[in-house]
């Protein structure tokens, strides 16, 4: 194929979305894999390893575990956070993004007390703020951060939110869908409580699995929480996951079976090597940019390894950049409501340096064409 057409080299689409993202090979396969009964022996061993592989993707040991959910990401998200907080307790919910918007709808919907801290989109978390708000307000005993806030590409500040939630001796509960795999993230470390992330983001995998990740002790305690839903109660998920060994309900065990092959390989490479790699490429997309004049939604230093947020080159709609690159082969992503005119470059999944030179390349012949059609 020569330089000037149309597709990647590969011939795939390559998906700059920030997620579902290309897989590899092995993982694709692993959905092809043999027809099988959620109820017997084989899939309880397949839920029970993949259980303890998403545990030790998020740092935990022993004393942790997690829990699947067939459903998206915000599957999980729900299953945790209308599940986890007791009639009597209160959550607040640290805002500054869709996702953060997002935690509260969800509490909200639930009838959950909660207290909502708007930053606003863009604007990093006042850590001092949220120590002053559980200072004030005894009767707050969760709280709930989205760690990379996937609408503006912003990673807030996990380790130093954890340590404040745990100075005043309230729960964590993180939204980690789009960091866990590629951004540094320990439970114990960040004094984390209650852990979500999904299959198909930076650990790889293909959409249809999510799971919360929690120590036992905290998953027990839920016995005396009555649930708010019949699908997504999570201890009801937790004991027949864990003291049954059998599902709840069907599970997505294609897709748990690609996951499984996407945690060994994201185990395999290790969160340093995966956020190395996807350090390697948003520094491509983010230099090649930059060298094109585009103009950059947050400062360099707010940003996440796997997502980048530009304006819209002068002199054309957002639509006509995303048709023009789709036709190329490449999928960029708008950005969510409060942001028109901006889009989203994400890097994460298999993903290689000659993808982003190709994704450059059209680019330019994209908003050439519309500079041509300007004058
Ligand atoms: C992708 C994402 C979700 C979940 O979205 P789904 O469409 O349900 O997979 C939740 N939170 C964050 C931060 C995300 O990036």
């Amino acid at each position: 194929m020569s330089a000037t057409t149309a597709t990647p080299a590969t011939g795939r689409l390559v998906l700059l979305n920030p997620g579902p993202v290309n897989v590899h090979e092995d993982v694709r396969a692993a959905m092809a894999s043999p027809d099988q009964c959620h109820r017997e022996p084989e899939a309880a061993a397949l839920m029970t390893r993949v259980r303890e592989k998403a545990t030790r993707v998020s740092g935990g040991d022993d004393t942790d575990t997690s829990v699947l959910l067939a459903g998206s990401g915000t599957a999980a998200l729900e299953a945790a956070f209308s599940s986890i907080v007791p009639a009597d307790g209160r959550i607040l919910i640290l805002d500054n993004g869709n996702y953060g918007e997002r935690l509260w709808r969800i509490v909200d919907v639930h009838g959950i007390p909660h207290r909502r801290m708007e930053f606003g989109w863009c604007n990093p978390i006042d850590v001092d703020a949220v120590d002053r708000a559980l200072s004030e307000d005894p009767g707050i005993t969760h709280v709930g951060l989205v760690h990379h806030e996937t609408s503006t590409g912003m990673l807030n500040p996990l380790r130093e939110i954890g340590a404040v939630v745990a100075k005043h001796g309230r729960q964590f509960a993180v939204d980690a869908i789009s960091s866990l795999g590629s951004e540094r993230l320990d439970l114990r470390a960040d004094h984390i409580d209650w852990c979500v992330g999904t299959a198909n983001k930076c650990l790889e995998g293909l959409p249809g699995v999510s799971f919360v990740t929690a120590p036992r002790q905290r998953l027990e305690e839920l016995e005396d929480v009555p649930a708010r839903t019949f699908y997504l109660d999570l201890y009801g998920h937790f004991i027949s996951q864990d003291r049954k060994n059998a599902p709840l309900f069907t599970p997505a065990l294609q897709v748990m079976t690609a996951l499984e092959q996407a945690i060994d390989r994201s185990l395999a490479e290790g969160v340093e090597g995966r956020a190395a790699r996807y350090t390697a490429l948003a520094e491509q997309i983010r230099t090649g940019l930059a060298e094109r004049g585009v103009r950059f939604l947050l400062p360099a230093e707010q940003r996440a390894n796997s997502v980048t947020n530009v304006y819209v080159p002068e002199g054309m709609t957002y639509d006509e950049l995303h048709d023009g690159l789709k036709a190329e082969g490449y999928v960029v992503y708008s950005t969510q409501e409060q942001l028109e005119g901006v889009f989203r470059v994400a890097n994460m999944g298999q993903l290689d340096g000659d993808d982003i030179a190709g994704f450059l390349a059209a680019f330019d012949r994209v908003v050439a064409k519309y500079a041509d059609r300007g004058v």
